[in-house]
């Protein structure tokens, strides 16, 4: 079973997350903002992120920049979640690190085919 790290300040969007991805049979870890999310990537070792943009504490550019100087076992892919969409916007995340983008809200089906995309699903 793949272990998918879901990070976002709001519960709501957590809790919809998770049952999507329960349903597409991840163990599902959650964290609040990035600074949450560095330590559950040290305990869970995270197959794939699933990360916000605003955030308070530490965003999810700054997680970026911050994943990037970790020493991890195995580096996790990360899905950046935007209600933006513009490209500077993603081009700018994706040159963070980011592996691949959805737009919120999103459905399974499309979270399904990105995680396919980063090859998790
Ligand atoms: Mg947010």
């Amino acid at each position: 079973m793949k272990t998918c790290l879901i990070v976002d300040d709001s519960k709501v969007i957590r809790k919809v997350a998770r049952h999507i991805l329960e349903t597409l049979d991840f163990a599902v870890v959650e964290a609040a903002d990035g600074r949450e999310a560095l330590g559950q990537c040290h305990a869970h070792q995270p197959d794939v992120v699933l990360l916000d943009w605003n955030m308070p504490v530490m965003s999810g550019m700054e997680f970026l920049r911050a994943l990037g100087d970790e020493t991890l076992a195995k580096r996790p892919k990360v899905v950046f979640c935007t209600t933006e969409n513009g490209m500077a916007h993603i081009r700018a995340a994706i040159e963070a690190g980011a592996d691949e983008y959805v737009m919120k809200p999103f459905d399974r089906e499309t979270l399904e085919s990105k995680l396919q995309i980063v090859g998790v699903a």
